[in-house]
């Protein structure tokens, strides 16, 4: 099947309120150029300036998303188009992202990510982290910034019920804080949680956003 055929795949599959980001990193502009043509404009990329690079050659209308962990020293590369920084991990993070937004005018949407997998590498918060942040002076001053919402990585297993078990748990966070902190803000509403491995499952627990690059693009 073609590219353009995958999403159309995974489009019908999923329900409408969900957005699916095309995961097109270490992918050529020709892969990213067959989407766009088939009619998709919504893509992932992990690697500041490998998106900085696409953006720059590609349609203009393109919604890009930054989904992977950013340094940041290479904030500055996406900061002046990128529409959704996904996985937020700190303090020191966001300040870099606000002060990029406002050298651009800008404010720039983001997600928290929260530590839901049990491998030691993965990065993100766990629930009272983010809230100590959240309640933090430094974070009040922000204005560059929009929190509109969380992300989080399920274990790489086969184990569908441990999966499903984090992916609870990332909706259980997003409760906590939607209730503690954003009862009042209509945009915090994000959940992104789900790859080509696991969106199904991530849907069935209350994804809003599917992130999926194999199912699509090929195997990398
Ligand atoms: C690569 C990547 C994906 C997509 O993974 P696939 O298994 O290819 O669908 C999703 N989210 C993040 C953060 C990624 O780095």
């Amino acid at each position: 099947m073609s590219i353009s055929q995958n999403i159309d795949k995974i489009l019908k599959s999923i329900p409408e309120n969900v957005k699916l980001i095309a995961v097109s990193k270490t992918k050529p502009q020709e892969d990213i150029i067959e989407a766009y043509e088939g009619g998709y404009k919504i893509f992932g990329e992990n690697k500041p300036q490998e998106l900085k690079q696409k953006y720059e050659a590609l349609p203009k209308d393109i919604e890009w998303h930054f989904i992977g962990h950013l340094q940041t020293n290479k904030v500055k590369y996406i900061a002046g188009f990128v529409q959704l920084i996904h996985a937020v991990d700190s303090m020191k993070l966001l300040q870099e992202i606000n002060k990029q937004a406002l050298k651009h005018n800008r404010v720039i949407n983001c997600l928290l990510q929260f530590h839901i997998a049990q491998e030691e590498s993965k990065f993100g918060y766990d629930l009272a982290e983010a809230k100590g942040m959240l309640n933090s002076e430094e974070f009040e001053n922000l204005e560059g910034i929009n929190i509109i919402g969380v992300m989080g990585m399920a274990t790489f297993t086969d184990d569908q019920d441990q999966v499903r078990a984090e992916f609870k748990q990332l909706k259980t966070s997003y409760e906590a804080l939607k209730s503690e902190f954003f009862n009042d803000k209509d945009d915090f509403s994000e959940i992104s949680m789900g790859m080509s491995g696991d969106y199904q499952l991530a849907i069935e627990e209350g994804s809003t956003m599917v992130r999926v690059g194999s199912s699509i693009f090929g195997s990398r």
